[in-house]
């Protein structure tokens, strides 16, 4: 039976020390936010969890809720958690479209954002408020990055991001789709432009590859680009996928969705690195899991796997020479992502790790003055609200740059 949020909120202890609070990643205010959802002043909390959280309504429908907020209720020691969530999707949605777009005073200064993903809208979102003229700058036809191209429909409906779409034009933030930096127009174009100060947020797009033989055949794919059009592909009745983390699971569960009978999932070691939430739903909608095999090749009649010699921890410390096709019509490789390197190729002295991704200082700063960053291209692959927690700070560092760079011109 479906949970009545009224009730929810009524089980509630508003804990002196809220373990829900502290263990969300952006903090969210929980036990005031049910407060005023008791008093029914939903505007009232939408306005709060908005300011605190722009994605609010996306993180209340994708967040790992288990190892983070409700994962920490006190209730949920002895039995069921209060399902927080829930009240903020209720308050979030409610408040998306009826929220009064309030700008500072225009400040005449122009901000590019370089990708439209949570990072990209965080910060959009925060500097138009402020009264700074933002233009997005994005590679695909459509906003919302992972949010509309990585998770599926079933999970997040994507007429959320058309809704933001709307909301950022509300707020003058202009959107220049199809438009890649680092391809015709590069980060020093922008600055010649007059834009004051750049944020990247263009996340990581490129899947790792496993350096075998077969990868290339037309049988095998990558995780995120066949989730980025699953109906494009034909993979047959049996699926095998290499790998087990969450981008696995959900491939899983959008290939069931698209006539595949069968799905085989493979880890080489023994534990999954997916959350339980996400593995039961896929393993509910028939997906099986096998352990401790490592990939050797991939054929044209599927993969080709040889037993993982684990150690106690279950790392894998050795592969036998025994090899066994495992039959199947398509392969999907999903372990993992990086950044692609256009923009470090393109722009003197932006620099990153050994993975490619971008170095920042404790203020959001890249290596090139004026460009900032957050999001999965800075910290690898995470979560959406972990991406718009790292991109509120860098909005709100680079509002102090521009300050400070007000303050010394004025001198
Ligand atoms: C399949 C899948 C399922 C996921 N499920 C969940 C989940 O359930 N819960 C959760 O919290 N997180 C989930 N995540 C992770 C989450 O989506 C990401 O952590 C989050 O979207 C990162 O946000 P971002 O803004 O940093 O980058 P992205 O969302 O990747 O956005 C980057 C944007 O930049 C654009 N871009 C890239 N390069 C350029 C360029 N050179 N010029 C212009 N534009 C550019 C891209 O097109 C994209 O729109 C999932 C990820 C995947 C792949
Ligand atoms: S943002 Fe995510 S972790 Fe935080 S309260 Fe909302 S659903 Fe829970």
């Amino acid at each position: 039976m479906p949970i009545h949020i009224e009730n929810e909120a009524q089980r509630c202890l508003n804990c002196k020390v809220p373990m829900c609070q502290k263990f969300c990643p952006i903090h969210t205010s929980i036990p005031h936010i049910i407060s005023l959802f008791k008093e029914k002043k939903v505007m009232d909390a939408g306005k709060e969890l908005f300011q605190n959280n722009p994605m609010s309504v996306i993180c209340a429908t994708v967040c790992n809720h288990e190892a983070q907020c409700i994962g920490h209720c006190v209730l949920g020691r002895k039995g069921t958690p209060v399902q927080f969530y829930e009240i903020e999707r209720f308050i979030s949605d409610a408040y998306l479209d009826r929220m009064s777009v309030d700008r500072a005073p225009l400040k005449h200064k122009k901000v590019a954002v370089i990708g439209s993903g949570p990072a990209g809208m965080t910060v959009a979102i925060i500097l138009a408020k402020n009264g700074y003229d933002v233009t997005i700058f994005e590679r695909k036809n459509k906003i919302g990055g992972m949010l509309r191209y990585g998770i599926p429909e079933f999970r997040l409906p994507k007429s959320i991001l058309d809704r933001y779409q709307k909301l950022l034009t509300r707020l003058g933030v202009q959107i220049r789709l199809n438009t890649t930096i680092g391809g015709a127009l590069r980060i020093d174009n922008l600055f010649r432009d007059g834009y004051q100060t750049i944020f990247v947020g263009t996340g990581v797009w490129r899947p790792n590859t496993l350096g075998i033989e077969g990868e290339s055949l037309a049988n095998a794919h990558f995780g995120i680009s066949y989730l980025e059009n699953p109906s494009n592909h034909e993979l047959g009745e049996s699926l095998a996928i290499i790998g087990m983390g969450n981008v696995a699971m959900d491939v899983a569960r959008t290939a069931f969705r698209n006539g595949v009978q069968k799905v085989m999932m493979f880890e080489r070691g023994n534990h999954a690195t997916a959350s339980s939430h996400e593995m039961s739903y896929a393993e509910l909608d028939g997906a099986e899991f096998i352990y401790g095999k490592s990939i050797r090749r991939i054929t044209e009649k599927g993969p080709v796997f040889a037993d993982s010699i684990l150690d106690n921890e279950g790392n894998v410390v050795g592969v036998p020479e025994h090899e066994e096709l495992v039959p199947a019509d398509s392969v999907i490789i999903a372990i993992s992502q990086g950044p692609k390197d256009k923009l470090i190729m393109s722009t003197e002295h932006l620099e990153g790790t050994s993975r490619g991704l971008l170095i920042t200082d404790e203020n959001s700063m890249t290596t090139v003055e004026g460009v900032f960053a957050a999001g999965d291209v800075v910290t690898g692959p995470l979560t959406v609200v972990h991406a718009t927690e790292a991109a509120k700070r860098a909005a709100e560092a680079m509002m102090r740059y521009m300050e400070k760079e007000d303050t010394s011109a004025q001198a």
